[in-house]
């Protein structure tokens, strides 16, 4: 039989288990990994910087459903994806990293970028290893993607030495892993589903929390059901949003703070009470809520306010046993209780506070009047990247989501420089569709170069930066003496610019009156494009009852 190198033998694994893109950066060791797996079939992306292309893998990862690559070289392109290690796992995606490693035999010598990349990559990854020798390739990378994908997912890490990746062995000497398969979904105790109806039945103000660990379990079906079964209100978490519409009419999306503070028994499903939902406590929680949680994590459980009742579980199984449960049960909340009413008038309250900014046509613009031509423009298919602070935050309740897993953002962790690496991902995984990234100007600032990686993908990617001169709102100008202050970047920029570079559409909008023409025409172009909208540096969010921190 034929020999193979180790590079062949890593890429036919991969493939094997469903890793079907790679996103990476190739140098000294790993250019032969990268030709093995086009020669496999995987789609290898090629990017600019290490950070974007782990950005770029999670996002992938969490959108198919199975762990996607990363592949850098050794010592600074491991440590450059660090940041995206770290985001996966505060984000609970899977993710399968592979580290070029210099030769075992020059070991403690000083190699070419020598690292103990393990020890290095290891406060992130489930599972790190070497992989020591040809034989145990199929072996180590079935537990990573097993590990990377079942109980709770996150990063995973391969150290591939060169020596190892350039060997060659007889082929008859290696065996095979079994594919992984999907991960087993584990079912709540049944006393404990019904125990949680009867909860639910005598609240006076239920409300469900839809986190991303019910998009990442799929459940969208369940939890609608649920929802148009019990009439219960929900609010979704920002990248649950979309597991139910925004436009369902028990979406509290527009009374959010109201909701959080005054209900008294939430159902949390698959979403952590940490600092996005303000640790579930006063002021911002009804010091008495109950807390029915339904998390796949026993160790989540509890986590700053004790459950009420503990649904350890899969998230599309376990709303599958409540409507089983429900199946021949008559019971709903009201359409009129005061619960109902009281977030349909907060709603309406809130509504009106924005009515007057998204009519505002004076120009530089307000961020609602921005997003009031985007939301009208974008499709219902489209996904949407929201990265920023403002942008971020003000697009999340402007930008609606019909479809689950169709919004990514900064996340659990609160990461900027995501959003052209997620829009990457997003695009590969999803032909055909196109990918909305909305970032403020700092946002797209961390990534830009990745407009090129677009460009040479020809990704449907069009990028829209809200350009507020700065971080959080800079000056107008550049001040005549003294330094720029520390949050604000150049006046003058004109970001996209950058898209022209590379054959892209442009567009510059100054006037509200010409943003939708611009959107438009980019749309229009099915491949990539970078509107730039120039905003008032002094816009800002609605007055807000809470600062977006809990201190
Ligand atoms: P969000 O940001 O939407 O609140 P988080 O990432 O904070 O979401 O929380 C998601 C929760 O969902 C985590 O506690 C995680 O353990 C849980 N989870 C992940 N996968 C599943 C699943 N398949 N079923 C149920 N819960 C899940
Ligand atoms: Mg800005």
């Amino acid at each position: 039989m034929a020999d193979i190198s180790g590079a062949r033998i890593l890429a036919r694994n991969l493939k094997q288990q469903g890793v079907d893109h790679v996103f990476g950066i190739v140098g000294f060791p790993v250019v032969p990994v990268a030709r093995a797996m086009q020669s496999e079939g995987i789609n290898f992306v090629g990017m600019r910087n290490e950070q974007s292309a782990s950005y770029a893998a999670q996002a992938a990862g969490y959108l198919t459903g199975r762990p996607q690559g990363c592949l850098v070289v050794s010592g600074p392109g491991v440590i450059h994806a660090l940041a995206g290690l770290a985001n996966a796992k505060e984000n609970l995606w899977p993710m399968i990293l592979i580290g070029g490693a210099s030769p075992t035999d020059q070991n403690g010598m000083g190699a070419f970028q020598e690292e103990d990349q393990v020890a290095a990559v290891s406060p992130w990854c489930k599972y790190a290893r070497r992989v020591e020798s040809h034989d145990r390739i199929p072996y180590y990378v079935e537990q990573a993607v097993r590990t990377s994908l079942f109980g709770r997912p996150g990063p995973v890490y391969l150290d591939m030495p060169a020596d190892v990746i350039d060997g060659r062995v007889d082929e008859a000497g290696i065996g095979s892993a079994p594919t992984v398969g999907e991960p087993p979904r584990a079912h709540a105790e049944p006393d404990l589903v019904r125990g949680a109806i009867a909860v639910v039945k005598e609240a006076e103000k239920p409300l469900v929390i839809v986190g991303k660990g019910m998009a990442w379990s799929r459940a969208e079906d369940e939890v609608r059901q649920f929802i148009d079964r019990t009439q219960v209100p929900f609010l979704a978490s920002p990248m649950g949003k979309g597991v139910v519409p925004d436009d369902h009419p028990l979406s509290v999306g527009a009374a959010r703070s109201h909701a959080l503070r005054e209900a008294d028994v939430i159902l949390l499903a698959g979403a952590r009470l940490n600092w996005i939902m303000h640790y579930g406590q006063e002021p911002r929680f009804n010091p008495d809520v109950k807390v029915l949680q339904l998390d796949s994590h026993p160790e989540q459980i509890g986590h700053n306010v004790p459950a009420e009742v503990a649904l350890v579980g899969d998230g599309r199984a376990v709303m599958g046993q409540f409507n089983a449960e429900l199946a021949d049960d008559p019971w709903q909340h009201r359409a009129d209780s005061p619960w109902r009413r009281s977030i349909a008038e907060k709603i309406a309250e809130n509504e009106d506070a924005v009515a007057g900014m998204q009519a505002d046509e004076s120009a530089p613009m307000n961020y609602y009047r921005a997003f009031r031509d985007i939301a009208e423009w974008l499709r219902p298919d489209d996904l949407i990247i929201g990265e920023g602070a403002n942008t971020m935050d003000i697009g999340r309740t402007q930008m609606p989501n019909t479809n689950p897993r169709h919004r990514l953002d900064a996340g659990s962790y609160g990461t900027m420089g995501i959003g052209l690496g997620f829009a990457i991902g997003a695009a590969v995984c999803n032909p055909g569709r196109r990918v909305v990234a909305v970032q403020g100007d700092s946002a797209f600032g961390f990534s830009g170069m990745e407009m090129e990686t677009i460009c040479r993908h020809r990704l449907p990617v069009v990028v829209v930066i809200l350009n507020n001169n700065g971080i959080g709102g800079g000056l107008d100008e550049l001040p005549e003496d003294g330094p720029p202050p520390p949050n604000m970047y150049l006046p003058t920029a004109r970001y996209e610019k950058i898209a022209e570079a590379f054959g892209a559409g442009a567009y510059h909008v100054e006037d509200p009156a010409e943003l939708r023409a611009a959107l438009d025409a980019a749309g229009k172009l099915e491949g990539p494009a970078i509107v730039h909208v120039r905003l008032d540096p002094k816009a800002g969010r609605k007055p807000q009852a809470h600062g977006w921190l809990t201190r």
